[in-house]
């Protein structure tokens, strides 16, 4: 007899949603957790800071209102670290008590401490003050995560040399910043310290940024950093950083050099199950430190799951707690349906951007026709009424049939917005149901119908040709 039916590895989005599946089921449940980390990376240094910290961004230096009220409007002159950490703290606090109640209500045991493998079925579990315990389970679910991916050859001091989880331990905000990767962290956290009057230079290896997203909407976003004084230095790579008492200087391959208060590198995350004794339990995991599963999430050792970041891409919050549901319900032979194909995109940057389904280039290169419908906020009395007049929409429509293949938002709210392309191609649904449908006003949900109704009448003309 084991000690639970499903021992969880532990408590980000993957694991808590893991855990709570598993209990509702009404399995006997454990969580193992270290003392100081409930709800994951997600709730303490990643997600939900992050995104605190730049709702404090927004609100704070008044960035959004500019437009009505005259580019040097203020909520705050001189916002400090205090001023961004005090809403940060307490959505973190917040956060963490409805986790702890969340497993409490469904009785779910939390051991608080590191675990590792004794055999496939036991993990020990050593607890801050160095004790060790043994928890036994039928089925295992690891939902262990990622930390930030730290190269050797640069000497992080989590002061003036950082990754993305010193940024909530900075003592003040830095006159200038040098962010190494342009991937979303580094973007997210790039916009938020502009938007903040730090002086930011983007370092990036590869030509472009963000790829994969649409390419008129990250030449937008581009746009709009610039015009908040980042530099991007594209092509180029950071050879080795030198610290100084006032600061650090980034030196770059191509021999140039940058001064900068904080360098922050946000160059990918190393995965944690390397330090699970992973071959206690016979796995073992990849260079990065991540465990491959199948389409169940079973890792080679069937009742051993893997969900969340730990099994790589697309190592979000939204897609791990989705993964941990539908292990959980595995684990507990209950049905379940597949994950679906279609998901959202979200990044965070000040504007925003969200997207679902295909980009344009995806399409072209792929050799399927599309329509693109567009709609300007700026066009809309709602994107007048916040003061968003560089909000767009765009609808990417198959000509044959009208289905949507892609949404693609910039702006206020996109994030959000993006949910209703997704119900939509979600259900199979077309074009005309948001030509015909009724939106409330003034909305920016409303700029559906004006870009559907762009589409329909671009591929009404183009059939009035033939
Ligand atoms: C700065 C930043 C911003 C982000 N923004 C977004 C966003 O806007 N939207 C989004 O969807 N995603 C975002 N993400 C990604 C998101 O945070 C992760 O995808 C998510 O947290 C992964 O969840 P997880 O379940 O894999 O576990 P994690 O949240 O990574 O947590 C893993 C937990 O396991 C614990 N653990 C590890 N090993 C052990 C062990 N041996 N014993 C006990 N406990 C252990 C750790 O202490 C940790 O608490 C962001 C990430 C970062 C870093």
């Amino acid at each position: 007899m084991y000690d639970f039916d499903v021992l969880v590895l532990g408590s980000g989005p993957g694991g808590q949603k893991a855990a709570i599946a598993a209990a509702k089921l009404g399995r006997r449940v454990g969580v193992v957790e270290r003392d100081n980390m409930i709800g994951g990376v997600c709730i303490n240094t990643g997600t939900i800071p992050s995104k605190t910290l730049r709702e404090a961004v927004l609100y704070l230096t008044g960035l959004s209102q500019r437009e009505m009220y005259g580019q040097s409007y203020r909520v705050k002159d001189d916002i400090t670290v205090a001023d961004l950490a005090a809403r940060t703290q307490h959505v973190i606090g917040r956060e963490i008590d409805v986790i702890r109640n969340q497993l409490n209500r469904n009785r779910v045991a939390l051991l608080s401490g590191f675990g590792k493998f004794a055999d496939p079925n036991t993990l020990t579990v050593t607890d801050a003050r160095g004790r060790e315990s043994h928890a036994s389970a039928a089925k295992v679910v690891i939902a262990s995560g990622t930390r930030p991916a730290r190269p050797t050859s640069v000497d992080f001091d989590d002061r003036t040399i950082i990754d993305s989880d010193g940024i909530i331990n900075l003592e003040r905000v830095p006159r200038s910043m040098v962010v190494v990767g342009a991937g979303v962290i580094g973007i997210e956290y790039a916009s938020m310290f502009a938007a903040l009057g730090t002086k930011v230079t983007v370092v990036e290896r590869r030509d472009r940024m963000l790829e994969f997203c649409d390419l008129e909407v990250i030449e937008a976003l581009k746009y709009h950093l610039r015009d908040l004084a980042v530099t991007f230095r594209f092509g180029e790579s950071v050879a080795s950083v030198e610290r100084y008492a006032q600061g650090a200087v980034a030196v770059l391959e191509s021999g140039k050099k940058i001064a900068a208060d904080t360098v922050m590198y946000s160059a990918g995350r190393q995965g944690t199950a390397s330090d699970l004794e992973l071959a206690a339990a016979g796995l073992s995991a990849d260079a990065r430190g991540r465990l491959s599963v199948d389409e169940h999430f079973r890792t080679a050792v069937p009742h051993i799951y893997a969900v969340g970041d730990v099994i790589g891409f697309p190592a979000l919050a939204s897609t791990s707690m989705e993964q941990g549901r539908l292990a959980a319900h595995h684990a507990c032979d209950e049905p379940a349906r597949a994950m679906p194909a279609l998901q959202p995109i979200g990044i965070y940057t000040i504007p925003e951007i969200s997207f679902i389904g295909r980009t344009e280039d995806e399409l072209t290169e792929a050799r399927i026709p599309f329509e693109v419908g567009l709609a300007r906020y700026r066009e809309l009395a709602r994107g007048q009424i916040i003061g968003d007049s560089y909000g767009m929409l765009k609808l990417l429509v198959a000509p044959e049939d009208g289905r949507l293949l892609g949404v693609h938002i910039f702006g206020t709210g996109a994030t959000e917005l993006v949910h209703i392309g997704q119900a939509v191609m979600g259900c199979d649904g077309t074009v005309d149901y948001l030509v015909d449908a009724v939106f409330n006003y003034p909305t920016l949900a409303e700029a559906y119908k004006v870009a559907a109704l762009d589409a329909m009448n671009k591929m009404r003309h183009l059939s009035r040709l033939h």
